[in-house]
């Protein structure tokens, strides 16, 4: 039974949303405050680096939900106020205006912030993207933009310059893989997407370090590689990824480390929990300690948080899982996809880039790609995965 009479999720984003929104339809009709830094109502990310960006869709409708459905939560929205810091003994969270807020449970949902290159800051032109701010200011300055380089070759850095070369841009990847998102796909599904890109028109510098920018009065204009050779820029986007935003934590007893340190229930202390991006939780049938950046993990988590705090005790035991959409590829990554696992073909065919695919080690399913096969790949999913989470 739960003695929980008020809540507040600090994070007003995908995993604070869906945090309140789960403990509302689980039946609680205590008080709910979500504290957030950014003056916006929460909205997604994922259209940001597509619809966003490609001017698709207009901000607006980046939007998690509208007025109303706002309004139905009967949640406080304590907007554009950073949290500071965070009190233990009395569950009191200060913020930067000076409010202090206290409430029974208090749930860390404040994600994480790009990582960026040291001699970044002050050079125009020069963009990362985690925010609706971000997105519209990269779109404005791709409108004038020659040549984008792309720093970083992880999902982020290949779905803006698979968007941007649709706009037309002139597009360089560069990054320190053999091939874009080699880590998350392995080999036979990077190589593809390699492939893809070129065809496309993205060029390729691939197996290279950046080491810096160059720029001329306040402007970038130029990406410096480890072997000397300058990659001419008129917009640069930093896709190194990301740092978890728990500095407003370290000196509140809470153990800190790449993330907010949980137990298998995503609890981090008494009456306090994380969840989404800024969570790295105790995964107990993999044994081992884990934080996802996607956002079905924001949702998924959201549910147990929510459970938890009413007074359960469930573990989080997620398979877990990604999309990501370049050009006319739709990508889904259920489990992981080591590079040496042995992959079979179930569905479709890989020259015809629609398939599904099983990756195995030692004779065990570990994971499930499917390229532009939704259903089928949640099916094979299914199938092979079950509802168990995968080994690592
Ligand atoms: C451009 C982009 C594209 C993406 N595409 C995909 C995709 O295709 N597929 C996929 O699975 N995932 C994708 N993701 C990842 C997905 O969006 C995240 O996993 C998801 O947003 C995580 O939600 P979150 O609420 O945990 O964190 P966030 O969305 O980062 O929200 C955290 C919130 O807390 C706020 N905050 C930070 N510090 C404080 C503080 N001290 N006080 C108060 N508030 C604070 C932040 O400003 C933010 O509003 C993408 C992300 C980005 C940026």
């Amino acid at each position: 039974m739960s003695t929980v009479s008020d809540v507040l999720v600090v994070g007003a984003s995908a995993a604070g949303l869906a945090t309140a929104e789960a403990l509302r339809r689980k039946g609680f009709t205590g008080g709910l405050t979500l504290l957030g830094d950014e003056a916006e109502p929460p909205y997604d990310r994922p259209p940001l680096s597509k619809q966003v960006l490609s001017g698709a869709w207009e901000p607006e409708r980046a939007r998690l939900r509208d007025r109303d459905a706002l309004d139905a939560l009967g949640a406080t929205f304590a907007l554009g106020d950073p949290a500071v810091s965070l009190d233990l003994t009395t569950r009191g969270v200060r913020t930067a205006s000076g409010a202090v807020l206290r409430a029974d449970a208090v749930v860390v949902a404040t994600g994480v912030r790009p990582r960026v290159l040291p001699d970044q800051a002050g050079l125009g032109g020069v963009h990362v993207l985690r925010t609706l701010a971000d997105a519209v200011a990269l779109r404005s300055d791709l409108r004038n933009a020659g040549r984008l380089v792309v720093v970083g070759d992880g999902v982020l850095g290949a779905e803006v310059a698979a968007t941007a070369r649709g706009l037309g841009v002139d597009v360089t990847l560069a990054g320190p893989q053999p091939a874009p998102l080699a880590a998350q796909l392995g080999p036979l599904a990077a190589g593809l997407l390699a492939d893809l890109h070129a065809e496309h028109g993205v060029r390729l510098r691939l197996n290279a370090a950046v080491v810096g920018l160059v720029g001329r009065d306040g402007r970038v204009t130029g990406v410096r590689l480890a072997d000397g050779d300058v990659l001419p820029a008129d917009v640069v986007v930093v896709a190194l990824g990301a740092v978890p935003n728990t500095e407003w934590l370290l000196d509140s007893g809470l153990v800190i480390d790449n993330g907010v340190v949980c137990d298998a229930g995503c609890r981090a202390a008494a009456g306090v929990y994380a969840v989404g991006d800024v969570a790295r939780w105790h995964h107990e049938r993999l044994g081992a300690s884990l934080r996802l950046e996607n956002r079905t993990n924001a949702t998924e988590q959201a549910g147990v948080v929510a459970d938890n705090v009413l007074g359960a005790d469930r573990a989080y035991l997620p398979v877990p899982y990604f999309w990501t959409d370049q050009f006319d590829a739709k990508l889904q990554v259920f489990g992981v996809l080591p590079a040496d696992a042995e992959v079979s073909v179930e569905d479709g065919d890989v020259t015809a880039r629609r398939f599904v695919a099983v990756y195995r080690r030692a004779g065990e399913p570990v994971g499930v790609l499917g390229w532009n096969m939704p259903k089928q790949a949640r099916q094979l999913r299914q199938r092979a995965l079950g509802q168990a989470a995968v080994p690592r």
